[in-house]
Formats: structure tokens, sequence, C-alpha cells
């Protein structure tokens, strides 16, 4: 699957994360603002309504249910700070020359890229309420398929992007840093470890537990793949 330079280059390094919190009726008129879907395409659908429904539920919580999940999603943070810190350190030269600046974004060239329930909500967990908005306002649009819906002017528009965008180096890419860098194959399996324990359910896992936490207060949607693949139900039963 390909992917862009923006996957490593244009999003900040998650420390800071955690915004200023929206009130609930500054959401509602967020959400509101963007009624029209009459050229959404059913993946933008299904993007946009999970990512509505995730935000009000968020502002719905009392600040200590909201700072008890935000708890939650602590260490997984840390982590993807690692990984930024890695890429940026060994990986942004390269794609900003191979990549970004011959304008290829061959990174984000899918129109439909995989994102988790959990993405979303540690995305909605870490985003300021303009970032929430140019999401939604970018899902109305039309896309012509030759591009991710969230490749913006300014590169991926999701405040803590999708792990499968952020665990993705494309095959040359990586070739060249690890012949380079000798140290960088092992620190990126590592990275590749660690990556599972929060998302691959064999074992109890972040990802999981986000999806649980929104069933049992009554919200569901089709991204909660770890409740609804076929695949993920069956490493989850065997784990
Ligand atoms: S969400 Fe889209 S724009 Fe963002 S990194 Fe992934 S593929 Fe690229």
């Amino acid at each position: 699957m390909p992917k862009t330079m923006c996957l490593v280059m244009e999003t900040p390094l998650v420390v800071d994360l955690l915004p200023v919190r929206l009130g609930a009726p500054d959401l509602a008129v967020a959400v509101e603002k963007y009624p029209d879907r009459s050229k959404m395409n059913s993946y933008q659908k299904e993007q946009s309504d999970t990512l509505s429904m995730v935000h009000q539920r968020l502002v719905s919580l009392s600040s200590s249910e909201r700072h008890e999940l935000e708890g939650t999603i602590a260490d997984y943070l840390s982590f993807r700070n690692d990984v930024d810190f890695f890429l940026s350190e060994n990986f942004g030269n390269v794609c900003t020359q191979k990549c970004y600046k011959n304008r290829l974004s061959a990174c984000c060239s899918r129109e439909g890229i995989i994102t988790f329930f959990a993405d979303v909500v540690v995305n909605a967990l870490a985003s300021q309420k303009w970032e929430i908005e140019s999401m939604l306002t970018a899902l109305q649009i039309s896309n012509n398929g030759f591009k991710c819906i969230y490749l913006g002017n300014y590169g991926c528009m999701w405040h803590v992007k999708p792990i499968v965008c952020e665990m993705f180096l494309c095959d040359q890419v990586k070739e060249d840093i690890f012949r380079e860098k000798a140290d960088t194959r092992q620190v990126w399996k590592e990275l590749k470890r660690r990556e599972k324990l929060y998302t691959w359910p064999d074992q109890p896992v972040l990802f999981d537990r986000l999806e649980t936490y929104f069933l049992d207060s009554g919200y569901s949607s089709p991204l909660m793949y770890l409740h609804n693949s076929p695949g993920l139900l069956r490493v989850k039963k065997n784990g």
C-alpha cells in the first residue's frame, strides 16, 4: 500500500497532544454545519459519521471521565511520539526528496485508507475544534479517487494519523535507509513489535478497549474492526 511523505514529515510530534476541550454546544454547531452528504461516497459517509459520533460522545463526558479516557491513551501517544521521532530523524529527508518535492505523494494516493475506530478516538481526543471541522469539511468534498480524502494542502489532516499510515514505509525507502544506517532496521522492528501491543488482539489491547468503551455506552461504528472483522475476531478468540 503506497503512502506519502506527509506521513513522516507533515504531522507534528505528538508531545503536547491533549487539546483545549470543546464544549458540547460548540461541537453541536460544528457537526450541524456540515449536513451536505450529496457528494460523499460510502467511505466518506462512514468516516464522517464515526468522527461526528465520537465527538458527540467525547463532549458529553464529564471532565473527570474525559481525563480518565485521556489517561488510557497516554502510553500509546508516547509510542507514537517515538515512531514520529524515528521517522523524522531517519526518513524525513529522503521522503522529502524522493516523493514530496516531486509531487508524487505516493504514500497517500489511495482513496480509502483503512482507519480503525481507535484511530478516530485517539485523533479526536488530540485534536482542536478547527481540526475536526476541517476533516468534516474535507469529507464532504467529492473525491476524484486519486488521493486520500484527508490529504490537504499542508499534508495529512489528522492530528494523530491512522496507525496504518504511521507504520508504512515504502520498500524503496526502507531498503535505502536500512542499508545506509545499520541500526535502523532493528529499531524499526522493535517499533513494529510495540505497535502490536496496542492493536493486535491476541491479547487485551487498547484498540479493542476503546471500541468496547463506546459500545458499552451504546455507540457503534462499522470501523470497529476488532469487534466486527471475522479475521480479527478469530485472532482474539485464539489469543
Ligand atoms: S490519512 Fe490519508 S493523508 Fe493522512 S497519512 Fe494516511 S493516507 Fe496520508
